[in-house]
């Protein structure tokens, strides 16, 4: 069976007149689908012989929504979804003053090792499929009643190893037949797969790309990160230079504040130094606790002394301010916890 959502918008085209319908049908069902429809009943501008044609080959993918905690401190949203196979990923729902922001995921664990990160710890199951991705954005959205304009692929999972599947949600999700959230409001975060960087270069999408850099040399950063054995960090900038050149997008630096691993002021001095030619933003994250590892964030004095280090050797840094904590917000823990569903 075909999940429609899998399709991008000329595939669809191309299928609805591979079985005799005409070309306009592709945008009023897109638009069904993106809304969040779920059986081809409510699809009431389309006619019963149609839907009858379409549900003998195709269906329509949903997410359950298997858990779902609501921050009393902040109103972030965290789901736990339920896949049709019975596999959980997360989602979690911010809300700034700029709009709802939905943080996504990209596999069903994840296979990059990175030692501070709870969504590894089980290795990965597999990847999502473009209409699974996109269906977190979907069912978050219809849950809430509210739009979502701004989304983060910074959820379980590594996107860049699941290339493929990642683009066409990045396509569909941008279509404005569907969703029409642009993408300059996408975020999508790696840890450093540095083929999948050049490959994105030439995508010229206008998305924010974002590097989980955490470390200011190979040293650290290989006893933190094992993709750093694959591609150290002169191989990892050298694919953002070429990705800043042809895209001319700025990229942003993800950097985890570890205790007495990467956060010395010498650090931060590597740091500047390391990415200034960049240009880039650094977000600072006090590393989150992850009960399998014995990581400890500073205190906020050495955390602030850190961001005000980078400041003054002229590199823009802020602390990212933590949502959800009443509500274990960070990707990767809820559903280690519920691992057996
Ligand atoms: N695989 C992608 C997407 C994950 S994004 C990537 O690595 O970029 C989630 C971000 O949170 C990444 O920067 C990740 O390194 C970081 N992260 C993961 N676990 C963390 C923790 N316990 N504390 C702080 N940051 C963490």
């Amino acid at each position: 069976m075909i999940d429609l959502k899998d399709f991008e918008y000329d595939e669809l085209i191309q299928y609805l007149q591979s079985i005799g319908e005409k070309k306009f049908r592709a945008e009023q069902i897109f638009s069904w689908l993106h809304k969040g429809a779920e059986s081809y009943d409510e699809m009431t501008n389309i006619s019963k012989a149609t839907r009858e044609k379409l549900e003998r080959e195709t269906y329509i993918s949903a997410l359950k929504i298997r858990e779902k905690y609501v921050s009393s401190i902040d109103g972030t949203v965290k789901y736990l979804f339920e896949l049709p196979d019975g596999n959980c990923i997360e989602s979690v729902v911010m809300r700034y003053h700029h709009g709802l922001t939905i943080c996504i995921s990209s596999q069903v664990g994840c296979k990059m090792g990175c030692r501070f990160c709870a969504s590894t710890i089980g290795g990965l199951y597999r990847n999502l499929t473009a209409g699974e991705i996109l269906n977190q954005v979907i069912f978050a959205q219809k849950d809430i009643g509210e739009r979502i304009s701004n989304i983060v692929m910074m959820g379980i999972g590594e996107p860049l190893d699941n290339y493929d599947n990642v683009i066409k949600f990045l396509h569909n999700v941008n279509n404005e037949k569907g969703l029409n959230i642009g993408l300059r409001h996408i975020s999508l975060s790696t840890c450093g797969v540095v083929p999948g960087i050049y490959r994105l270069a030439d995508e010229m999408l206008p998305i924010t790309l974002t590097i989980s850099l955490h470390a200011p040399n190979d040293a650290v950063r290989n006893t933190i990160m094992p993709v750093n054995h694959k591609y150290n960090i002169e191989e990892l900038l050298k694919a953002c230079r070429t990705y800043v050149d042809k895209t001319k997008r700025r990229i942003s630096f993800e950097y985890s504040l570890i205790h007495g691993v990467n956060d010395s002021m010498e650090n931060a001095f590597e740091l500047a130094e390391l990415i200034r030619d960049l240009h880039g933003h650094v977000n600072l994250i006090p590393v989150n606790k992850v009960e399998e590892r014995n990581f400890e964030k500073g205190s906020s004095a050495d955390i602030r002394a850190f961001r005000d280090k980078l400041t003054s050797l002229g590199i823009n840094a802020t602390v990212r301010r933590e949502l959800g904590a009443d509500i274990s917000a960070s990707c990767g823990q809820l559903r280690k916890k519920v691992i057996q569903c």
